[in-house]
């Protein structure tokens, strides 16, 4: 769908054999190594919505996900909430970072998440500016609630199915030395069920030809 000309995107073709895995907040020295190796098990390729600060502070991470094939998406520099954060702030906040990707992929950075989902008319235009799509999902395993595995997976379960964009985080944002293993254990069970089921993890680059 398209809002003030700015494309959002929650959910792929239904009848593609293709998912999207999707992971936010990273990258994390510990957690997403590890996320890497379970995607690279079943030869899949994740989209990670990372800030730009955790870019910076994580980069020969970050150019091996580029070089694994994974695609890198804007989700701010500093993960602002967008109701408190002026047009200019954000609009630093998410141009400096799409600098940021783009320097790293050697690719135009098309797609941008909003921290905590929320969007606002600012946001929606400084997106249209900076030719970006803001992608959201249409399951989300509310992992950083950090219940056990099985709740995450059974949020997801009946989504998992083709054209579905699936939420994860790789840690907090700000909160580094919190526990994402939880993660890591849904996603394992998550993957096995996406192999039962047919289906290949795919970029969102790859799901809608960006
Ligand atoms: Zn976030």
């Amino acid at each position: 769908m398209r809002l003030f000309g700015c494309q959002i995107l929650r959910r792929g073709d239904t009848k593609t054999p293709k998912i999207a895995l999707t992971f936010d907040d990273g990258p994390h020295p510990v957690f997403t190594p590890m996320l890497l190796d379970i995607l690279e098990r079943i030869e899949g390729k994740g989209t990670f919505f990372t800030t730009g600060r955790n870019i910076l502070d994580n980069l020969s991470l970050s150019e091996d996900m580029v070089r694994r094939g994974h695609m890198i998406g804007n989700h701010t520099f500093d993960h602002p909430h967008a109701l408190w954060s002026g047009r200019g702030k954000l609009h630093d906040e998410i141009k400096k970072t799409k600098e940021l990707i783009e320097e790293l992929s050697e690719k135009p950075n098309k797609i941008f998440r909003p921290p905590y989902g929320f969007i606002t008319p600012s946001m929606l235009s400084i997106c249209r500016q900076l030719e970006l799509s803001i992608v959201l999902w249409n399951s989300n395993s509310k992992d950083y609630k950090r219940d056990v595995p099985e709740i995450m997976v059974n949020r997801v379960r009946d989504k998992i199915t083709s054209g579905s964009i699936l939420l994860f985080h790789e840690c907090h944002f700000n909160k580094p030395s919190l526990d994402y293993s939880g993660t890591l254990k849904a996603l394992k069970s998550v993957v096995d069920i996406v192999k039962l089921r047919g289906l290949h993890p795919v970029t969102i680059g790859e799901m809608f030809t960006l």
